[in-house]
């Protein structure tokens, strides 16, 4: 696609049943001023949102994205938004995307501060090009988050299971392994379990089984991990959820980053201390993640 665009979504009532939505969306150029300076998801960070790969006009895993952007909202007390209407709102942005991969955004904003609604919108644009970075992998360094695995349950405040607009820590933690001369991070429990990266989920490889952190530990249940893992079980490799001590990292046969617009990137290094990279599995989980999917 050459051109970046948004559509602004009047937001109807969750319960709202009609055929078509499409009179609720305005196209807008993606450089044409479109919300009030009063918006609190750049005031605040107050709001959720979903990054969706979409593949010559094909959008991945839309469903899994919607329950994702609809528990989200629940857990930020927002309005749970439509999904019929969300799901015409991506189908409508994705039809304008083109040849190759691009990137659909979800942004659902608390609105404008004492306003009647909250503020919607997708947005279309280009994906960055990340062929080099899925066959060559990330080196990447473990950070402490600071919270406990039971952070999660015992302060549901924080919001760490929902994808909320608030990344500043997620892009602090990314400059963070930058300076550690690593290419991304893997956050830890304070209590020394493994979580997730600040835009990707883990998966590691012990012989024939693959095992990914617990979603109840405070992180994102990936969408990528769900459909890899969907992948694995039916090649009849075994997969499970399972709290990994940090000290299990540098024991995996295998370790992937997974998410949905840069697929499935093999970890080379935690922390300095090479991994074996099994180039001919990850090649084939990206086939898999290119190929269309619901
Ligand atoms: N964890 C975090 C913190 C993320 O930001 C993301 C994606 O952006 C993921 C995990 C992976 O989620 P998905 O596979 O649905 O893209």
């Amino acid at each position: 696609m050459d051109r970046r665009f948004a559509l602004i979504i009047d937001p109807v009532d969750a319960s709202e049943s009609r055929g078509d939505f499409r009179d609720t969306f305005t196209r807008v150029d993606a450089a044409a001023p479109a919300l009030s300076v009063g918006e609190l998801s750049t005031q605040r960070g107050d709001g959720v949102f979903e990054s969706i790969g979409v593949i010559d006009g094909h959008a991945q895993e839309v469903v899994p994205h919607l329950e994702r952007l609809a528990h989200s909202a629940r857990l930020c007390d927002l309005p749970v938004p439509n999904a019929e209407q969300w799901r015409q709102a991506i189908e409508v942005a994705a039809a304008d995307c083109g040849e190759g991969e691009a990137v659909i955004k979800l942004i659902l904003s608390r609105g404008v501060e004492h306003g009647p609604t909250p503020t919607a919108w997708v947005t279309a644009a280009p994906a960055a090009d990340f062929r080099a970075v899925r066959r060559d992998g990330v080196r990447v360094v473990t950070l402490d988050r600071g919270y406990d695995l039971g952070a999660a349950e015992r302060a549901p405040w924080l919001l760490l299971g929902a994808k909320t607009l608030s990344y500043a820590v997620n892009m602090a933690a990314l400059r963070e392994a930058k300076r550690r001369d690593a290419d991304d991070a893997i956050f830890l429990s304070s209590d020394g379990f493994v979580l997730e990266a600040p835009t990707a989920s883990l998966v590691l490889r012990f012989g024939d089984r693959f095992v990914t952190p617990a979603p109840n530990g405070g992180i994102l249940h990936g969408t990528t991990q769900l459909s890899v893992y969907e992948h694995l079980a039916a090649q009849g490799f075994e997969t499970g959820y399972e709290r990994i001590p940090a000290s299990d990292l540098t024991r995996a046969d295998a370790a992937w980053l997974v998410s949905s617009v840069r697929l499935a990137t093999a970890i080379t290094a935690v922390d300095g201390t090479p991994l074996p990279v099994d180039r001919a599995l990850t090649d084939a989980l990206n086939t898999y993640l290119l190929s269309p999917r619901t």
